[in-house]
């Protein structure tokens, strides 16, 4: 049996790829990958809902902590069209607290509305913390299963995340980062997924990222992983795939 992948997080609707998308999801699927793309306002929600369509490919809806400056009327656009797709989707976001974007309470109230409603539609969320990772877990206070979308926090408490049955992302940033590798390093497999981000975080300077990236994801997990001797290759892929099926109840 060939090894099968999913990419847990990217960004099939980003207009950056408007040019190659047939392209970058028909390599991916040759390739045995599978890929999850994420809305996150409400145009890129639209762009989404369309592409799974045409191309048969997972996904979630939510609305980015980036886009606090929004209106309620935007908001709720977006809020009304997840009810509206509820079974198109596997999850609610990305949503979540960003400590780079301001008015912090603001992003709490729109982030605290998406996670009520994925509590509503018995749905996982998928987190964007970036430097707020302890303050996106508080405020869930297990009302609803999560994904940490490009975890970045400490060991400490993906440990407490994991415990809780949360799931912790590891993205392409593990390629190259320190701290991804110690974080790798130092977790059990149990509640890790994988994810590229695309077309962000690439691991390759000066090119996109896409989600046949995502196998390098887990060749470098398998790197780190190896000299524990606990697993092989075909192990861990097979362990980080069923993660992700079950998180989102494929
Ligand atoms: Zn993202």
């Amino acid at each position: 049996m060939k090894p099968k992948y999913i990419d847990a997080h990217c960004h099939i609707e980003d207009k950056g790829f408007n040019k190659n998308r047939s392209e970058i999801i028909e390599l991916a699927k040759n390739n045995n990958v599978e890929m999850i793309t994420s809305g996150a306002s409400f145009g890129g929600c639209r762009r989404a809902l369309g592409f799974k369509k045409e191309y048969n490919i997972y996904l979630t809806l939510g609305f980015h902590p980036g886009n606090v400056r929004a209106d309620d009327k935007v908001v709720d656009k977006v809020y009304n069209l997840i009810k509206e797709h509820e079974k198109e989707i596997l999850g609610v976001g990305e949503i979540g607290l960003d400590v780079n974007v301001q008015n912090i309470n603001r992003q709490k109230e729109i982030f605290d509305k998406f996670v009520n409603l994925a509590k509503e539609l018995n749905k996982p969320v998928i987190i964007h913390g970036r430097g707020l990772e302890r303050e996106c877990y508080n405020l869930i206070n297990n009302r609803v299963i999560s994904m940490f979308h490009c975890y970045s926090g400490d060991v400490e408490l993906a440990k407490e995340l994991i415990d809780d049955d949360h799931y912790i992302s590891i993205s392409t940033l593990v390629c190259f980062s320190n701290h991804h590798q110690e974080l790798v390093k130092n977790l059990d497999l149990e509640n890790i997924v994988v994810e590229t981000d695309s077309p962000y975080l690439s691991p390759v300077k000066g090119e996109k990222n896409q989600p046949i990236n995502v196998i390098k994801v887990v060749e470098k997990i398998y790197d780190i992983k190896k000299n524990d001797g606990t697993y092989n290759y075909d192990e861990i892929v097979n362990i980080i795939y069923n993660n992700t099926k079950k998180l989102f109840n494929i």
